[in-house]
């Protein structure tokens, strides 16, 4: 049972969590917690300002969100009880104000000290919910998941090692469920070989939850968060969007990756691959069904399941007389984003161009000088992705048609179709987005 940001924002909302746990600790879960909400922007924020020499407005700056702990533990939490909470954020608090002065003198690698601060937002909150859940009768223990998940070196994006990560998951955690203990973990964080903290990447505790439930071949992996499943398009853009029943792996994955927060993308791979459904649920409604993720899911009767958007997206075009005709340029091109470590969202190519989306433009100057070789390159930053997904998408007859009628006063200036079963895409400029997501949402969705 993973719980996301929003469901541990405040003591309501941890109430609501006490209450989903308790109904079913027969079913033995493992809960896996984000920060805390708003927490790892805060935290972010201070690593910045501290980068700047800014040190006591980054201390300064996390007092309100180490209150927002405390008013939550003290609600839970008797006088007088055993609370390991609070000395946990006594440590925390002295360890940050000691990280950020690194941080402000660069006594360490900065991408090092990043990972370590940010990680105190699941190390807190997951150590307050175990003490919460204890107080309330759950025995419920606390697990740091730097112990449990081993991965590479690449901090902020750190790639799990399998079969390490599994071993040790089974290792610590099997035992406690095996004498009925609920362990509670923190989600996005982890450490390398060194021991040294690393991060999973923004949205990762779905993508920790899916881990640990493939380590331990869960029955089901429940993500509980602010909305009902996932829907036929972001509810903050179409106030009108429904919850969809069942999705596949792959409809899943597409949407995740296209811009659908409610899934980390890389949360379905581990369940794919362990053959574990997938529960998307609403803390605030927890009676409600939600959406299953299955390996298979049917077709909906208009084909199309949901609309997903993905903004801030920059179009690179290399234009070259070169590849008429010639093979190789396109692994030429590949090998530029391969060895600047960037990855390429969509792509489409005629005889002499190739048009495609980058969504990480940290290394974008040494990308466009290293093609600039190879033919004329265009830079476009200020574009969005729509992702139309549904199954038998590809093999429909007169869907890209009415998709594009719907919005025929719209540039679109790229569109990917029939690679996967699934997906349509496009990209349009970044100020159409709202529009034409809730245009095609009227159209393909309200009758
Ligand atoms: P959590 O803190 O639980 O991980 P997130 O903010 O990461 O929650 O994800 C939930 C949010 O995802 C919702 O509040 C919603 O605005 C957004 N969202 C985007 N696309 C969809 C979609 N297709 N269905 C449901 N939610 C979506
Ligand atoms: N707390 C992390 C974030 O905000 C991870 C997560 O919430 O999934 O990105
Ligand atoms: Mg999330």
């Amino acid at each position: 049972m993973k719980f996301g940001g929003t469901s541990v924002g405040d003591v309501a909302a941890f109430e609501r969590v006490i209450n989903v746990v308790s109904s079913q600790v027969a079913r033995r879960p493992v809960v896996v917690v984000s920060a805390m909400t708003k927490v790892t922007d805060a935290l972010l924020a201070a690593f910045d300002a501290a980068k700047k020499a800014d040190l006591p407005s980054a201390i300064a700056s996390l007092g309100p969100h180490f209150e927002r702990h405390v008013a939550v533990s003290k609600h839970f939490i008797p006088e007088g009880a055993s609370n390991l909470f609070d000395a946990e954020l006594q440590f925390a608090r002295d360890e940050l104000s000691d990280l950020l002065l690194r941080t402000s003198r660069r006594s360490l690698p900065l991408s090092m000290l990043k990972d370590a601060i940010v990680s105190y937002g699941e190390q807190l909150s997951s150590r307050l919910l175990a003490e919460v859940l204890k107080a309330r009768g759950v025995n419920a223990r606390q697990f740091d998941s730097r112990r449990l998940v081993v991965t590479d070196d690449e901090f902020g994006a750190a790639q799990p090692i399998w079969e390490e990560t599994r071993d040790l998951v089974r290792l610590d955690l099997q035992p406690s469920i095996d004498s009925d203990e609920v362990p509670v973990v923190g989600g996005f964080i982890a450490a390398n070989r060194a021991g040294e903290t690393t991060t999973l990447g923004r949205g990762g505790s779905d993508f920790s939850a899916a881990l640990f439930a493939a380590a331990l071949d869960a029955g089901e992996l429940q993500i509980w968060t602010d909305v009902t499943g996932v829907m036929t398009c972001d509810p903050r853009i179409c106030p009108d969007a429904r919850t969809i029943p069942v999705l596949s792996y792959e409809e899943a994955a597409e949407l995740a990756y296209f811009g659908a927060k409610v899934l980390h993308p890389k949360t379905i791979k581990p369940a794919v691959d362990h053959g574990i459904p997938v529960r998307v649920c609403n803390t605030f409604e927890p009676e409600a069904v939600g959406t299953m993720v299955l390996a298979q899911s049917g077709e909906s009767p208009n084909k199309i399941k949901s609309i997903a958007y993905k903004k801030n997206i920059t179009i690179l075009r290399i234009t070259s007389a070169r590849m008429l005709g010639s093979y190789g340029f396109m692994s030429a091109v590949f090998q530029v984003f391969e060895r600047f470590r960037t990855v390429i969202d969509v792509i489409s190519t005629s005889e002499v161009s190739i048009a495609l989306t980058l969504d990480n433009t940290t290394e974008l100057d040494k990308i466009v000088a290293e093609l600039q070789r190879l033919g004329e390159v265009e830079v476009e930053p200020g574009y969005a992705v729509i992702c139309i997904v549904g199954e038998g998408l590809r093999d429909s007859t007169g869907l890209a048609s009415s998709v594009f009628l719907t919005i025929k006063d719209v540039n679109i200036s790229l569109i990917s179709h029939g690679a996967s079963r699934v997906n349509l895409t496009f990209v349009i400029r970044e100020e159409n987005v709202a529009g034409v997501t809730q245009k095609l949402h009227r159209e393909l969705f309200v009758v």
